[in-house]
């Protein structure tokens, strides 16, 4: 049975073997979705008393984010974004 450190070695191997998957890979991305993220977000409570020198309290409240993912068909990588860029396909006549 191998030792806690030949694990970490054979992990980190496969780290890199893995890494290397999805930096060769020229990836085929599917169609973006979007997939929001849901963050801790610390909203203030309340000051609490600590002798002369009183400190916040905050209470930690669930947000959703805005938020889209891709995902490689060949190697699996998924890719996040936040931004939105503006694409139009339309055209007008040149005159
Ligand atoms: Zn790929």
């Amino acid at each position: 049975m191998g030792t806690a450190t030949d694990k970490i070695k054979e992990l980190r191997l496969e780290i890199e073997r893995q890494e290397k998957l999805i930096k060769d890979c020229k990836h085929s991305w599917s169609k973006s979705k979007y997939d929001p993220e849901t963050v801790q977000v610390p909203v203030y409570s309340h000051l609490e008393p600590c002798g002369s020198d009183p400190y916040p309290v905050y209470t930690y409240h669930p947000k959703q984010m805005d938020r889209w993912s891709r995902t490689c068909t060949t190697c699996g990588h998924t890719q996040y974004s936040t931004e939105l860029v503006l694409v139009s396909t339309e055209k007008e006549p040149k005159f």
